[in-house]
Formats: structure tokens, C-alpha cells, sequence
């Protein structure tokens, strides 16, 4: 295909790692099963960051930096991604996003002048002002949501509709606007959600945006058709039915640890003790790159892991109230709790991250203890790794909800980093997973295995079988094209 007749597709994703990395697998897709060229817009640091994370044989992918300087938005100086900035400034970053509007009004306008608009843009959720800039040029427009369907249609209701602020006595509720009843418990929401007034920063800015992408020709997800229905439904009922697109996972997890494998990194600790661990016998815990919980939840956790008898592997941040930097401390763990698990070679504690996709990927690893982050779902699952449930915020309390309810490979052990957990509790949910003899586990085991399978079948690209993602993708440029088509006909 020569250069000048190359479609060129435009990502703008939100500015929070969990958003950007997909995107990049999603521009490295676009680029090498298409051959179109792509072009990432950002704020100039995070272009930088996204510059480090390029394959470095990749051509065809342009990062492209809009003008922004964050101390112009009530934010520290150099803070232009959600990971360096406390939680309560992350609306500040949000609210700000609207400065990048002229930047890419005139970046499409010059495209436009110069004769080589592109085929469609494709934003995140938070950035619904977009389609109102790719409507005034006639470009097609889509969001691609980095998270599942399911998760991702319960934060639109509730932001929308607010159900949460009517009959403020009830524990439960249900969501307006799904296709089937589905309850949510006021444990669920995330603190945003509760403090929520319906004329909040939050609820202005959700109201705004949400209900603008809405207004989008289409939604991809990173998600996968057979086990996403309810979540995809709830799209469909809102875009019509051949608007919404299952395209995930977008990123490649055995393509990522071939090339870790080949570029010669020396296996890591944690590989190195799981390699003398046996099949199916390590619970593997992480809270995800963001969240952490309390030191009174880390104390019985770590007490209830000791009385469980089962081999772990587990990431340890600081405690809630505590600088990310700090030193493991005496206070948060049960006396000797480290030695002792060292000495008898039963667990492993890591600072901070560990190489998650190398764990998830090993056969001594049985059980992921996880925040149900997505990135952190469709990885485990990918591997066929049931999940033990503690969702701490935004979407993550929908997510264990759709592992639990819906697909049944997850059991939920604690909501949020606030409240109470037991050690027993923490002992019964670990033996009910883990335990050969545990019908619920082995139920969870075979449920998982079935899931990884759905996730192959749906990225399988042979000669005469393409799974639902691979057909999803084509079916949306398919759809785009046309659209051009027929925009250069009239
Ligand atoms: N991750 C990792 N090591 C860690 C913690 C996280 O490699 O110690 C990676 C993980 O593999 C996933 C991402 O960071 O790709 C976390 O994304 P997720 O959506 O699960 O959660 P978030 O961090 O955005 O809350």
C-alpha cells in the first residue's frame, strides 16, 4: 500500500496509564493488521512516556503533543497523568481536558485543508466533546472504552440517572435504564458515587461527557462478545445494534512475554520461586499499579494467609495514609510474618510491582487475589486464573460483580479499603477457591478454564476462522469506510 492512499486513524485516549497502554495495543493492531497510519494525541509528558513504551521497530504510529501545561488547571507543575497525582486533583485533571479542544480543532481542520482527512477518530469516555469536533468535519467518530461492557454501562447508569440519590434509606437499588434488572448495593459505589450531590464537580463532569459519546457513531470495547452480552446489550439498546464493537483483549500477553523471553531479561524473582513451587498451588495478590488498602486490612489478611496454609505470592504497597515510597513497616505486618514465611518457603512478599503477567502466565500460580482492575481481569483470565474479589474503586466493584454474578469465576472477599476484614474470612475464601476437595473452586477452576478458551476463540485470526474480535475490528472500519465513501460521493 503506498503511503499517500494510507487511511490515517486518530487515538486520543485519557491520560491515566490503565488508558494509554491499551491504546497503544490497540494503535499497534490498527497499524499492523491494517496497515493504516495512526496518530496518538497527548499532553506533552505523556507523549514522552508513550514515546518509551513503542516497540522500536514500529513505523506508522505518530505521537503527536497538544499544547497543555497542568499549573494552568489548579494542578502541580508536570502532572498530566492520573499516576502522579493524588486522588482528589484527578477531577481537576478531568475538568481540564476541555483545553485541548482547540488543539485539536485546528489539528483536524489542518488535515482537513490539506486534503488528507482521516478516517475516524477514536477517544476515550472522559473526552465526549470530541465527537461534537469529528461531527462539524464529517469524521467518523468512536469511543474506544478500555474497560469491560458490563462495568462500564453500570458507571454510565448511575452517572446518568443518579438512582443512588432517590430513596436514600434503601440498601439496594435498581438501574433504570438495563435491558434486565440489575441490583446494586450501596457497598458497591464508589466513594465518588456516594458523596455524589447531582450538581458535584464529578456528577457535572460525567453528565457532560457520558452523555455526549453517546451521541458518537460507535463504541469499541476492549472486551470479549461471549462473555460481556449484558454489558454490550446495554450499549446496543442505547447506539443501535451494529454501532457497538467487542474488540479485546486488544493487547497480545503472549506476544509481550515472548519478547520479554527473547530480549534476553534474566527470569525475575518471583519466576524463579514460582519455578520451585508446585502446579496450581501459589495465590498471587495485587492490588493493581493505583490502589491499596488499610494496615488494619493488611494486618488480617496477612494474618488469615499465615492460618490458610497456602503458598502466595504478594505485591505490598503502603497502606492508605502512607507515602508510596515508604519503607515495609513493622506495624502493618504480624511480627517475624516475612521471615517466617521466607524460611519456610511459603510466601513471597514484593514491594510494590511485580512482573504480573509472568506470574499470571506460570502453572505453579492457581488463584489471583485482585482489585478487579480490567487490565488486571483480562490478563488473569487469559491464563484461565479464577479471581478472588476486593474491588476498591470506580469500576472495579461492577467488574467483581460480572465475575461473581454473571460468568462465575470470581468470589468476592471485601469491598473497598474502609471497612472491617476478617482473618477467618480470609481463610474461607482462600480454602473454598483453592481446596481440591471445594466443589465451588473446582466449578471456579473448570469456569475459568472456559473463559480463556472464549478469549482465544475470539482473537483467532486463521485462514476461513476469525474470532469475534478480530471480526468486530474489521467490521468497524468496514463501517467507517463506507462512511467515507459515501461522504465523497455526495
Ligand atoms: N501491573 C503489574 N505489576 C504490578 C501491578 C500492576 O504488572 O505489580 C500491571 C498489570 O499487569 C496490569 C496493570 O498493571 O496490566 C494494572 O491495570 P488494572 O486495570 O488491572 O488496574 P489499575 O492499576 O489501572 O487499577
Amino acid at each position: 500500500m503506498s503511503t499517500s492512499c494510507r487511511e490515517k486513524v486518530i487515538l486520543f485516549p485519557f491520560m491515566a496509564q490503565g488508558h494509554l497502554i491499551p491504546y497503544l495495543a490497540l494503535a499497534l493492531k490498527i497499524q499492523s493488521k491494517f496497515g493504516y497510519s495512526v496518530t496518538i494525541l497527548s499532553t506533552p509528558l505523556n507523549i514522552q512516556k508513550l514515546q518509551r513504551s513503542l516497540p522500536p521497530s514500529t513505523s506508522n504510529i505518530n505521537l503527536v503533543s497538544l499544547p497543555y501545561s497542568s499549573s494552568d488547571h489548579n494542578l502541580p507543575p508536570n502532572s498530566e497523568n492520573t499516576d502522579v497525582l493524588p486522588y482528589p486533583l484527578v477531577i481537576n485533571l478531568l475538568d481540564s481536558l476541555h483545553s485541548l479542544r482547540p488543539h485539536l480543532h485546528k489539528f483536524i481542520s489542518d488535515l482537513v485543508t490539506q486534503n488528507t482527512p482521516p478516517l475516524c477518530i477514536i477517544s476515550d469516555v472522559f473526552l465526549g466533546w470530541t465527537v461534537e469536533i469529528a461531527k462539524e468535519f464529517e469524521i467518523f467518530h468512536s469511543v474506544f472504552v478500555t474497560g469491560g461492557a458490563y462495568g462500564t454501562g453500570i458507571y454510565y447508569s448511575i452517572w446518568l440517572n443518579q438512582p443512588q440519590l432517590q430513596n436514600e434509606s434503601e440498601e439496594e437499588f435498581i438501574l433504570p435504564d438495563f435491558p434486565q434488572d440489575l441490583r446494586i448495593h450501596r457497598s458497591q459505589l464508589a466513594n465518588n458515587v456516594l458523596q455524589a450531590t447531582g450538581t458535584d464537580s464529578w456528577s457535572m463532569f460525567y453528565k457532560r461527557e457520558l452523555s455526549q459519546t453517546l451521541t458518537s457513531d460507535g463504541f469499541l470495547f476492549n472486551t470479549v462478545e461471549a462473555f460481556d452480552q449484558v454489558g454490550l446489550t446495554y450499549f446496543r439498546s442505547k447506539l443501535g445494534h451494529d454501532s457497538v464493537w467487542a474488540v479485546g483483549p486488544v493487547s497480545d500477553y503472549s506476544l509481550s512475554l515472548k519478547s520479554r523471553a527473547s530480549s534476553g531479561t534474566s527470569s525475575d524473582l518471583c519466576t524463579q520461586w514460582l519455578d520451585n513451587q508446585q502446579e496450581k498451588s501459589v495465590l498471587y495478590i495485587s492490588f493493581g499499579s493505583m490502589n491499596t488498602i488499610s494496615s488494619t486490612q493488611m494486618m488480617e489478611l496477612a494474618i488469615g494467609l499465615e492460618k490458610s496454609g497456602r503458598n502466595f505470592i504478594w505485591v505490598v504497597r503502603p497502606p492508605l495514609g502512607y507515602e508510596m515510597n515508604e519503607e515495609v513497616r513493622s506495624e502493618w505486618l504480624p511480627d517475624g510474618f516475612e521471615e517466617r514465611m521466607k524460611a519456610k518457603n511459603r510466601g513471597l512478599l514484593v514491594r510494590k510491582w511485580a512482573t504480573q503477567l509472568e506470574i499470571l502466565s506460570h502453572k505453579a500460580t492457581s488463584v489471583f487475589l485482585s482489585h478487579c482492575g480490567w487490565n488486571s481481569i483480562l490478563e488473569s483470565l487469559s491464563f484461565g486464573v479464577p479471581i478472588i474479589g476486593w474491588p476498591i474503586s470506580a469500576d472495579q466493584y461492577n467488574n467483581s460483580k460480572l465475575l461473581e454474578e454473571e460468568i462465575g469465576v470470581c468470589v468476592e472477599l471485601a469491598r473497598g479499603n474502609r471497612n472491617e476484614i476478617r482473618r477467618e474470612d480470609v481463610v474461607r475464601v482462600i480454602d473454598l477457591v483453592m481446596s481440591n476437595e471445594s466443589k465451588k473452586g473446582d466449578e471456579m477452576r473448570n469456569k475459568a478454564c472456559e473463559v480463556k478458551e472464549m478469549i482465544e476463540n475470539a482473537i483467532r485470526e486463521e485462514q476461513g476462522c476469525k474470532g469475534s474480535s478480530v471480526n468486530g475490528l474489521e467490521e468497524f472500519f468496514a463501517m467507517a469506510l463506507a462512511r467515507k465513501k459515501r461522504k465523497m460521493d455526495h
